[in-house]
Formats: structure tokens, C-alpha cells, sequence
């Protein structure tokens, strides 16, 4: 067995041979360069081109191309008419954005545990978490992987609530062959540089639904929409925060689009090829990621997850056990692996949920009645705290253009470390 790299072995991955993401070409540098010889850089000519490419990519009839995910979230939020004192639910181990849209908009997020087989809002926690002021569910198809929908949708329409989907790294995954951001009532994508379509930063509002896309619409501006006959009354009309983006960046993002198909099979592919490797090498104390039948999964994050049970570490406390997988996260990178710690603590932990004060003052929780049922403690999220202590992302080494020679590479170099667990000391490894 060859000594491991982060005690002095040869990394299994020279650096070098890894591609960078995402891949810059001639189309990307022709766009750009066209776009920056326009008469102007505000919206025009190529954020119309973006929306109108991107609005049939993701099979919506309405884009609003803005300045990152966060800011589409928020205009969902606004788009389905959720204001002050109202609830959202929302899985607890995500991007802090998924739930902080809710707060932007004075709402109150209301948290629910996740699955322990994916890592996805677990559908069966959903109805013990909705009250009189629960107006969304807000999914987050995470790392790429769509949430269960037929349970999700059926609590939805049961009690007549909106879905707002968290499609920021699910760019076309699929459930049930339908795609992220069709499988609720509006969606939010992020262009960001570590999304599986880029460019640099930004991102896209997009649904079927007139009426949400206009409400959404009216968060874009400087605050000086007016309400119209045909929509009295917005939530927020007065409250703008102008997120537009330029032509320069819906250029590059256009680029990066019309080269999606490519860059999509690619991961796919390397995603499985590795999968492949690591299901041959049945490496013991190695969880493997799981893609229900029914889903299409983009591997935006391929998760591999330590089984403290199986190592016999399972009686270890949860900060023993995070050591300890820190540990094997920074042996995996010194064999050259680019990999991380993806979402250290769930969002109930983070500083803003549990002071519950986000405006100051306490708000929105201080909204009268707001905080109804709603209880952050990190016991009623079990599975999630277990992930967040668990699980290693892999992330832009299997993007295009790296190809399945290097996913293989991840493989030898992950059998490598997993194979010498007893070695792995977290005191020698700072
Ligand atoms: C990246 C991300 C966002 C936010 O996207 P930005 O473009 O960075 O604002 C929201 N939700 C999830 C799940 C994300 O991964």
C-alpha cells in the first residue's frame, strides 16, 4: 500500500492535470466581446437572448434574468404574495439563501429534517411542521438531485400551498423525467461560478404563472411600481432592490448555455464512472451517494459520507466524529482530490436562527404570531446534524473538461485513503 500523501506519500492526482471550470472557448469570447460593442450594457439585446434561450431550456414561460440565486429566491418568495408574519417550510440542511429569501421578504422560515438516504426535505416531516400562517413549501432539489415530489405535492394541494422551488444547483435534473423548475409553482437557478451552468455570478427567476412572475417583477425595480387594476395589491410594491444584470454577463451566460448539453453528459458521466469504481471497491467505513429510480440526478456534488458505525467510531461525539472526517477530507486533498466540508451545520444552528433576529429588533420572528410553532432546536433535525458531520463534496473535478480518466484518478485516490482509515489521525492532521 503506497504511503499517504498528507504523511509524505506521492499524491495519487498530480494538480496539473486537472481542467479548470468552466471550459472558455470561442463562443463565450465572441458573445462577451459582441455584447461589450453594444450601444449599451444594461438589459438588452443579449439578457433578451438569455431569458429567451434559458425560458426553453427550462421549459417556463417566464425569465427574469438577475444579478444571483439568492436575489431569484427572493422574487419567488415576493412572486407568491408571502409577506410579513407568514411561514414558509423549508429543509434545514441547505444553502443559507434558501432559507434567508424567506426572511427578506419578513417571513419566517419553519424548518423540517431531511432524509437520511439522500439528503433531501424528508416529504413525511413535512405536515407536523404547517400552521394557520404556512403559505410555501420551499424544495431545494440539492446537489443536483430532485426532493420527491408526488408526497410534496399532495400536502400542497391539500393545504393549498404554494411550491417554490430551490433549483439553484439542479439545472436540468429531473424527476420523474420532468425538470427542475416545472415541478412547482416557480423557481430560482443560480449562474454562480460553482454551478453546473456558470458565469461567475448571477441568476434566473422563472415560472408559468403571469401573476407570480409579475408580483416577482416588482422587487426588480427602484420602488416605484404602482398597483394596477389587474393586481391591486402587491405585498411588496414599495420595497425594490433593483436586481437587474448586464449584457456582459447574460453573454457569457448564453455561451455557457448553448454549451450546457456537453458539459452536463460529461458530468453525468464522470459522476457515474466513479460511482462505478467506488461500488466495485466496496470500501468499508464509505457511504455512496443514492439516486432514487425515479430521479436524474445532475451530480452537481457527488457526497461521499463516512459510516462511523461500520469503522467502529459510532459510540464518538459528533465533534469527534466531524475531526475525524476533516481529517480524511484533508488526506483526500492532499492526494490531490479538490473536495470539501460542503455545509458545516445545519441552517437552525447558524447565528441569524438561533438569535431569531434577522432586521433587528427580532424581526421578522417579532411579527405577532410569526413564531408560532416554530422551534430551531438542532434534536428536532437529527439526520440532518448527522450529514453535516458526515459528508465530503466532490465537486469541480468532475466537471467538464475533466473526463472519466481523471474520475477514475478520484477513485484510486479515494480507495487509497479509505483503505488506510486506521492511519487517519485527526491530532497529526491539522
Ligand atoms: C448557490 C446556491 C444558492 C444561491 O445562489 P447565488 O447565485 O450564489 O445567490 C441558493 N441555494 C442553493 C441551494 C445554492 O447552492
Amino acid at each position: 500500500m503506497q504511503d499517504l500523501a498528507i504523511y509524505g506519500g506521492k499524491p495519487a492526482i498530480n494538480a496539473s492535470e486537472i481542467k479548470n471550470w468552466p471550459p472558455i472557448d470561442k463562443t463565450d469570447e465572441e458573445l462577451v466581446l459582441a455584447a461589450l460593442h453594444e450601444k449599451s450594457q444594461a438589459r438588452s439585446t443579449y439578457t433578451a437572448l438569455l431569458e429567451k434561450e434559458f425560458k426553453a431550456f427550462s421549459e417556463t414561460a417566464y425569465a427574469y434574468f438577475c444579478n444571483c440565486g439568492g436575489a431569484a429566491l427572493h422574487m419567488c418568495i415576493a412572486g407568491c404574495g408571502i409577506g410579513a408574519g407568514d411561514q414558509v417550510i423549508v429543509t434545514s440542511y441547505t444553502w443559507p439563501s434558501s432559507a434567508s429569501c424567506i426572511l427578506h421578504n419578513m417571513a419566517v422560515p419553519v424548518f423540517v429534517d431531511i432524509d437520511p438516504e439522500t439528503f433531501l426535505m424528508d416529504p413525511a416531516k413535512i405536515e407536523a411542521a404547517i400552521t394557520p400562517r404556512t403559505k410555501a413549501i420551499l424544495v431545494v432539489h440539492l446537489h443536483g438531485l430532485c426532493c420527491d415530489m408526488d408526497p410534496i405535492w399532495a400536502i400542497a394541494k391539500k393545504h393549498q400551498l404554494k411550491i417554490i422551488e430551490d433549483a439553484c444547483q439542479a439545472h436540468n435534473a429531473l424527476y420523474k423525467g420532468k425538470k427542475a423548475g416545472t415541478l412547482g409553482d416557480c423557481a430560482a437557478f443560480s449562474f454562480n461560478q460553482n454551478k453546473c451552468m456558470t458565469s461567475g455570478e448571477a441568476g434566473i427567476f422563472v415560472t408559468n404563472d403571469r401573476e407570480i412572475f409579475d408580483r416577482g417583477m416588482t422587487l426588480t425595480g427602484f420602488s416605484d411600481m404602482q398597483p394596477t387594476k389587474a393586481a391591486p395589491e402587491f405585498p411588496a410594491y414599495a420595497f425594490a432592490h433593483k436586481f437587474a444584470n448586464n449584457e456582459i454577463t447574460a453573454a457569457y451566460a448564453l455561451a455557457q448555455l448553448r454549451k450546457f448539453p456537453g458539459y452536463y453528459q460529461q458530468l453525468i458521466d464522470n459522476a457515474h464512472a466513479l460511482h462505478e469504481e467506488l461500488l466495485k471497491a466496496k470500501l468499508k467505513g464509505l457511504k455512496l451517494p443514492y439516486e432514487p429510480a425515479n430521479c436524474t440526478h445532475n451530480w452537481y456534488n457527488y457526497n461521499l459520507r463516512i459510516d462511523f458505525d461500520a469503522i467502529g467510531m459510532g459510540a464518538k461525539t459528533n465533534a469527534e466524529k466531524s475531526q475525524f472526517r476533516n481529517a480524511v477530507c484533508k488526506a483526500l486533498q492532499a492526494e490531490g482530490v479538490i473536495c470539501g466540508v460542503w455545509q458545516r451545520c445545519i441552517l437552525p444552528e447558524m447565528t441569524i436562527f438561533r438569535a431569531k433576529n434577522a432586521y433587528g429588533h427580532g424581526y421578522p420572528w417579532a411579527v405577532p404570531g410569526a413564531d408560532d410553532g416554530v422551534d430551531y432546536a438542532p434534536a428536532n433535525f437529527p439526520n440532518a446534524v448527522k450529514y453535516c458531520y458526515s459528508h465530503i463534496a466532490i465537486v469541480q473535478i468532475l466537471r467538464a473538461p475533466n473526463d472519466t480518466t481523471m474520475a477514475r484518478k478520484v477513485a484510486e485516490a479515494i480507495k487509497k485513503v479509505f483503505t488506510q482509515l486506521e492511519k487517519i489521525d485527526p491530532a497529526k492532521i491539522s
